[in-house]
């Protein structure tokens, strides 16, 4: 073949392939102009190939432009087989059973995405915020258990049986003689023997369910935190400063904690830590049913008999537990009047807590 021949053969392959693929309407039709035109075996192939019969002098000029224009031609195919791809999958996804009215698309950048639509239950929220804080002092998060057995909930937290204590917390149970657990401090034990080794820091969240009439405070079922912390000479003003810690970062200020005995079997000695009211700075309000004050956290050393349970030694080791209703939380930083309304999925309740 001469120069002018193999120039000739070029501008009419290119035309070409550019109206063979203006017509392409699949992606078969692409891949038969590709395999045609530029793969093994195709025309241009057999033009590079002739190359070789051309003059020195116009080898590297005519081979420059057969190389060009196979660039070109690759590059065309692509964006055919690109656009056709493009084209084949919205079909496909309009043939589907799929509600069209939806206010997103995967592939469509400009409707809104998910992530922008509906927030967080206010419950989800808070628990997120609290383990936020907790995890940011070192302590590693676990979710309790819904259902388990006597001896978590009870045996291993210092209450055998016959226990008076078992009677605080009004159980139900199941056919099978399981307990929807009626604290997250069934969890307590199970996180010892699992971690192992001091210093043990955890904070177990999750649901607990407990026999008693609803009302507007009162629910059936409810959330709690609760944290574990064990070490050697861990002491109770260490405890009473975490907590302190925790609630000044929970409430986004400072806040004048006080405390007072109060009674766990699986603590000794037992505390409740009361928070003066960050509403009305301790003068009276709604939240504080106008005591000034905010009954917040129960908690205590650690039983010896409990840490004995979890694998720890009482005599070298010490630490200190201490748990939340979430719930209440979450409706006094809200000033939410009624328990029930953060389970009634009122769309408009939801929307105004965040
Ligand atoms: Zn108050």
């Amino acid at each position: 073949m001469s120069k002018k021949t193999i120039e000739s053969e070029l501008g009419s392959i290119l035309k070409q392939v550019t109206a063979r693929l203006s017509k392409a309407n699949t992606l078969e039709e692409v891949y038969a102009v590709r395999n045609e035109f530029s793969g093994k075996g195709s025309v241009l192939q057999q033009l590079l190939q002739s190359l070789k019969e051309l003059s020195p002098e116009d080898r590297p000029l005519v081979g420059a432009k057969v190389n060009e224009a196979k660039k070109s031609i690759e590059s065309d195919i692509e964006r055919a087989l690109l656009f056709l791809a493009n084209k084949e999958s919205i079909e496909k996804d309009e043939q589907r059973d799929i509600d069209v009215t939806a206010p997103f698309h995967v592939s469509n950048p400009h409707v809104a995405p998910f992530d922008s639509i509906g927030t967080p239950h206010p419950l989800q929220y808070e628990i997120n915020r609290m383990l936020d804080i907790f995890t940011s002092m070192g302590f590693i998060p676990f979710e309790g258990r819904e259902l388990d057995t006597d001896y978590y909930v009870f045996d291993s937290l210092n209450m055998p049986k016959e226990h008076p204590a078992r009677q605080n917390w009004d159980t139900f149970r199941t056919e099978d003689n399981l307990i929807p657990t009626p604290h997250t401090s069934n969890m307590q034990v199970r996180i010892m023997r699992h971690l192992k080794t001091a210093p043990l820091r955890a904070v177990i969240y999750g649901r607990v369910a407990r026999n008693e009439a609803a009302d507007a405070v009162h629910g059936h079922t409810f959330y709690q935190i609760e944290g574990l912390y064990i070490d050697k000479g861990v002491s109770v003003s260490n405890m009473i400063a975490t907590i302190n810690a925790f609630v000044e970062a929970f409430f986004g200020r400072k806040v004048v904690g006080k405390i007072q005995p109060g009674y766990f079997p699986f603590v000794e000695p037992g505390i409740e830590y009361m928070g003066q009211c960050p509403f009305c700075d301790g003068v009276g309000c709604v939240s504080c049913k106008h005591t000034g004050w905010l009954e917040l956290v129960g908690a205590g050393m650690i039983h010896p008999n409990v840490l004995r349970e979890g694998g720890f030694d009482p005599k070298e080791y010490s630490g200190f537990a201490w748990g939340l209703g979430l719930d209440r939380m979450v409706m006094q930083r809200n000033g939410i009047q009624d328990i029930r309304s953060l389970f009634a999925s009122d769309i408009r309740f939801l929307q105004s807590t965040i």
